[in-house]
């Protein structure tokens, strides 16, 4: 990783720890949101990660990839087409590399403050501890996905091995030795009872590939 002033410039397999340890170092603000999350920058850049009201979106200033039949090219943030949980790579042929995000100086000891607090809400408000994929279902406006399963009952709801979080309902736990299919029958249930109950669709926000 290197970095000037204003920006950080990773490569794509750089884990969230090793962003929030140079970033921390380094005096540079911007990356804390991230804090706690099991992820790569070229994974969040490819979902556009986000949470606490900020995504990749808001920090990407380029990306540089590689397309087969193109070669090494540089996207810039309006390029990357940037939406809710997705942009343009989900879509293409291509391998992100590095990316250059916006930052800010800052005292270390601020962002190591900031990180601390993102990492201890997280772990008193979702299962960080036990096998999860993160959100289950985007949250459809205005309310939250979490809210709307628990008004329907599910939290905590268990089909064999895969179980809907107690700590939070858009996470699912497997809890021993839950399949894939445990985990796509359990959305059905849940898709299908909110759908019949309060008339919305829930869209998952886990990637399913079949
Ligand atoms: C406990 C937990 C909490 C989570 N909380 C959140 C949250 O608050 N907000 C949120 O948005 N997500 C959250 N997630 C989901 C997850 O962290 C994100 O999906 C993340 O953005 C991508 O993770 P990853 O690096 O493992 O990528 P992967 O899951 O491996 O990949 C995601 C996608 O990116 C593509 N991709 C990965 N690397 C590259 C590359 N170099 N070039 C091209 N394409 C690439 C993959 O092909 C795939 O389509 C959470 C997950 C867990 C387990």
């Amino acid at each position: 990783m290197t970095y000037n002033n204003d920006y950080l410039l990773a490569k794509a397999g750089a884990l969230v720890p090793q962003l929030m340890s140079f970033s921390q170092k380094n005096g540079l603000s911007g990356l804390e949101f991230m804090a706690g999350v099991p992820a790569s920058l070229g994974g969040m850049i490819a979902m556009n990660f986000g949470c606490w009201d900020v995504c990749m979106q808001d920090i990407v200033h380029s990306v540089d990839l590689y397309i087969p039949g193109q070669g090494f090219v540089t996207f810039s943030n309006e390029q990357c087409q940037f939406g809710y949980r997705t942009s343009i790579f989900q879509s293409m042929d291509c391998l992100i590399l590095s990316a250059k995000l916006y930052v800010s100086s800052s005292d270390p000891s601020s962002i190591k403050k900031t990180i601390h607090q993102y990492v201890t809400q997280r772990l008193t408000k979702q299962p960080m501890r036990t096998a999860t994929f993160g959100s289950i279902f985007k949250n459809p406006a205005p309310d939250p996905a979490a809210a709307i399963i628990e008004q329907s009952g599910f939290k905590g709801y268990q089909l064999r091995t895969a179980k809907i979080s107690d700590l939070h309902a858009n996470f699912m736990e497997n809890i021993a030795d839950a399949s894939s299919q445990d985990a796509l029958d359990l959305m059905a249930i849940i898709q299908k009872n909110v759908k019949s109950k309060f008339n919305i669709s829930l869209q998952p926000e886990v990637s399913i590939f079949q």
